[in-house]
């Protein structure tokens, strides 16, 4: 699950970070760091307050849709017998690896870019 304060990862969608974070006055949590959508900023000045589990919660949700969303393409393009006999939280736990690879390989790509 994605640390919502990581400040690598922006605290609404997960993508990387470009130093914009928010923190109310006086808070005793770090600031929320958001990745360069006007939208995750609007979010986080708006769900600062949102605790871990919550976000856990949240997060768990949309990779389950990501994972049907994986299913119905991969029916479509007449491959989802490959996962045939898997059971949902199998398939679930793939699509949550393969999410934290990616997130976790972008980031490793993207610091072997830098100094551009
Ligand atoms: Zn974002």
């Amino acid at each position: 699950m994605t640390d919502r304060h990581d400040p690598a990862l922006c605290g609404i969608c997960g993508r990387g970070t470009v130093g914009l974070g928010y923190a109310p006055p006086r808070s005793k949590l770090p600031p929320l760091w958001v990745c360069d959508d006007p939208e995750c900023l609007s979010l986080a000045t708006r769900t600062y307050q949102m605790k871990q589990d919550t976000f856990d919660r949240l997060e768990a949700i949309a990779a389950a849709r990501g994972a049907e969303a994986m299913g119905q393409r991969l029916e479509e393009l007449g491959k989802a017998q490959v996962f045939e006999g898997m059971e949902w939280e199998e398939w679930l736990d793939a699509v949550r690896s393969g999410i934290a690879g990616y997130r976790q390989c972008l980031k490793a790509e993207i610091s072997g870019e830098a100094p551009f």
